[in-house]
């Protein structure tokens, strides 16, 4: 027999890990049937996880919200990433771990009786924008689609009711755009697919409160923020006021703060990726290097 060849990623599934292309979740899990899941992504930078203790407290606190069960603890989750990590052999690696429903015995429609499931894989950093589009800033529309609203589902829990991310995101695409940012009833923006926005104005930043994900980039940003002395206001932030922001960006585990300069085909500031961002740019890959944030992987 071969050996597993682990090189585009590996995951964990069902007590074992596999290559990530073999990797599959039951046809009746309700994961699959009903996005009936929660879902945490940690990278990995220079062999080392970055913020994995932000994320582990997300994803737990995820789990609780949804009334799902990783069925283990942190520590044996962290062993089961590192694990994955080391054997697709990745310096620069994008981490998910997945708990869904289940299924609950045939015949009952009771969440309650499902034994629900943990998942996790690791594959190549993913970015959510290529080299051209971090060099040139993203351009963004704001879709007409609303964001689910969060009396509806919990936005704070991390999930994969994304039909209206990725609606929004095809129509922003066929007009042209990079990505898409998704407003709620108000007409202000929340966020798009993969990630938070910010908009910089007279040297402030200002971040959504309500009716979006608390990324822990979005978090890395408030905090950043803080040591370069630059106040943050997280408030509603209108279509209006974004478009005429100075500067405007995206915060993501996909890339981390990620230049916007055009919205809806307007340019924003002078056209290209501005000052602050640029600071919170460098801080950030900074940042990766600080022991506070980094778990170095033993391989
Ligand atoms: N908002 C949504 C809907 C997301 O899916 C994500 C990440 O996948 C984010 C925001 C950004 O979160 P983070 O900075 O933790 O990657």
């Amino acid at each position: 027999m071969t050996a597993p060849d682990f090189s585009k990623g590996c995951a964990w599934q069902r007590g074992e890990y596999v290559p990530i292309g073999q990797a599959s979740v039951p046809l009746t899990d309700w994961g699959f049937l009903r996005s009936d899941a929660t879902y945490d992504v940690v990278t990995v930078w220079e062999g080392a996880f970055f913020r994995l203790d932000a994320h582990m407290e997300r994803f737990l606190r995820s789990c609780q919200r949804f009334r799902l069960d990783p069925g283990r603890s942190p520590q044996a989750i962290v062993e089961i990433l590192s694990e994955c990590v080391r054997r697709a052999g990745l310096r620069a690696s994008y981490v998910e771990m997945v708990v869904t429903r289940g299924q609950p015995p045939w015949g009952s429609r009771d969440p309650r009786q499902a034994v629900n499931q943990f998942y996790a894989f690791a594959v190549p950093y993913v970015w959510i924008a290529n080299e051209e589009q971090r060099r040139r800033g993203l351009h963004v529309a704001v879709s007409d689609v609303q964001r689910i609203p969060p009396a509806s589902v919990d936005p704070k829990a991390k999930n994969y009711h994304w039909n209206d991310l990725t609606m929004g995101l095809l129509g922003a695409l066929d007009a042209g755009a990079d990505t898409v940012l998704l407003s709620d009833a108000a007409g202000n923006v929340v966020e798009g697919p993969g990630f938070n926005i910010f908009a910089v104005r007279a040297g402030r930043l200002v971040t959504p409160a309500e009716g979006v994900l608390e990324g822990v980039t979005r978090r890395t940003v408030i905090e950043m923020a803080a040591t370069l002395s630059l106040p943050v206001e997280e408030r509603a932030l209108p279509a209006a006021e974004l478009r005429m922001a100075d500067e405007a960006f995206l915060s993501t585990s996909g890339g981390g703060v990620l230049p916007v300069t055009r919205v809806d085909g307007q340019v924003i500031g002078s056209g290209v990726p501005g000052p602050i961002t640029q600071r919170l740019v460098d801080t950030y890959w900074a940042w990766h290097q600080d022991p506070r944030y980094s778990t170095p992987i033993v391989y």
